[in-house]
């Protein structure tokens, strides 16, 4: 490990910064303060308020920072090797490689400010493993949602994760097979269902990107089986028609969202946005997770960029609300740099204010989690990020992190290791 831990004071620590940003749709408090006990926040306001409050407090003073809200990363695979081909470390299923990947890119998450991430993809139970560890205090890294192994067709995309499940018999049957898969994620300490509703790029053999693996009747029977056992749905969808299923079987989140169709003669992948699909997501208030800005400020703008800023800012003309989340461990897909899906938001016409949204409050509330992170008020974990600088004037003061508190602990990170 080659970043630093700074031991955490015991007891409560008192921030004194030169700006605090509760939540990016209030206005930040100059020369504010919070207050921390053990994993919680317990005060935020301005300094003054503070004079003789803090008595036992640990101070820290740090006048020319900014205080934020932890980031949250609602689609990483902490198990994938950040390469542009996981798949045959995943299929050889050496455990024990898996698990130092798994440390190690947990490790990369908390150094780029994530402070909570939700997993969508591993295989054995990686990430709840190291989710124990992590709660019994023999790590240190950011509070993990798992999905454990997505659900997916037999030999569809990401078979090899171990979540293939077979829908061609009966409606009983078929009930049946989806009640076992639920049950048994959720005993294995899944906090939700994925679902690979469309082909994805890993699988050469599956069904491609913008095909559908299943139907609107098999997806409805997946959200019914999961609501039943208390778990939320995401589903991995990169073609309008599994846009579709998942919109009309009411998962949580659609995954990737990039309304793809069949490509064109030439072998250009279609493009079909839907008005009446874009209508239902609205309304029912699924959150999209678009998934692909690493390194976006380096696209060639003719091709990919002013096709990707374009589909944001189509979601976001028609209510779609959507949250920060990068896919990393995916195709050099990087852990610690959240903050090119933050100001690829920015590019496509969100204020800084609701692009740092996406990955604090906005991510928060499509984890159902929005009574407890998200933001710094008195209650809430203690998951904050202390900036040298102010990324409601500049985005790009998400990559210039101090440290990183993480239900209470202070993380200090080292130099950026994604090279
Ligand atoms: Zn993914």
């Amino acid at each position: 490990m080659t970043a630093q831990h700074t031991p955490t004071p015991p007891g409560p620590v008192l921030l004194r910064a030169g700006r605090i940003i509760t939540r990016p749709d209030q206005p930040p408090v100059e020369l504010g303060a919070v207050l921390i006990d053990g994993d919680r926040i317990v005060a935020v306001g301005p300094t003054t308020e503070f004079e003789g409050a803090a008595g036992g407090a640990t101070v820290m003073d740090i006048p020319a920072a900014t205080v934020m809200p932890g980031l949250i990363n609602v689609h990483v695979h902490l198990s994938f090797d950040v390469t542009t081909d996981p798949r045959p470390a995943l299929e050889a299923g050496d455990l024990a490689t898996l698990e130092h990947t798994v440390r190690s890119n947990a490790r990369a998450l908390l150094d780029g400010g994530v402070t909570t991430a939700r997993d969508l993809g591993d295989r054995d139970g990686l990430v709840a493993s190291y989710r124990a560890q992590v709660q019994a205090g023999q790590l240190l890294g950011p509070t993990m949602l798992t999905a454990r192994s997505p659900l997916t067709a037999p030999k569809g995309h990401c078979w090899f994760l171990g979540g293939e499940i077979d829908l061609n018999g009966t409606a009983v049957e078929n009930r049946r097979t989806v009640d076992a898969a639920v049950a048994r994620h959720l005993a294995g300490g899944a906090d939700v269902i994925k679902v690979m509703t469309s082909g994805g790029m890993m699988t050469p053999a599956g069904a491609p990107m913008w095909q559908s693996q299943f139907s609107e009747q098999d997806l409805a029977l997946i959200v019914a089986s999961a609501r039943e056992h208390g778990l939320p749905v995401a589903g991995h969808a990169h073609g309008a028609d599994a846009m579709a299923a998942c919109a009309k079987a009411g998962v949580n989140t659609i995954e990737h969202g990039g309304w793809l169709a069949p490509p064109d003669a030439d072998g250009a992948m279609g493009y079909a946005p839907s008005e009446e699909i874009a209508e239902i997501i609205a309304r029912t208030g699924i959150a999209v997770v678009p998934t692909r800005a690493r390194e976006w400020e380096t696209w060639p703008p003719e091709a990919r960029l002013d096709l990707q800023l374009a589909k944001l800012a189509w979601n976001d003309q028609h209510g779609i609300r959507l949250v920060a989340g990068n896919d990393a461990g995916v195709g050099q897909g990087y852990f610690d740099t959240l903050v090119d899906t933050v100001t690829q938001f920015h590019a496509a016409g969100w204020t800084h204010a609701r692009a740092l949204a996406t990955a604090t409050t906005e991510a928060a509330h499509a984890l159902g989690l929005g009574a407890q992170i998200g933001q710094l008020t008195p209650g809430y974990r203690a998951d904050l990020l202390v900036l040298g600088s102010n990324p409601l004037e500049d985005l790009h003061a998400l990559a210039d992190i101090q440290h990183v508190i993480t239900g209470g602990r202070v993380h200090t990170p080292g130099a950026p290791s994604h090279n």
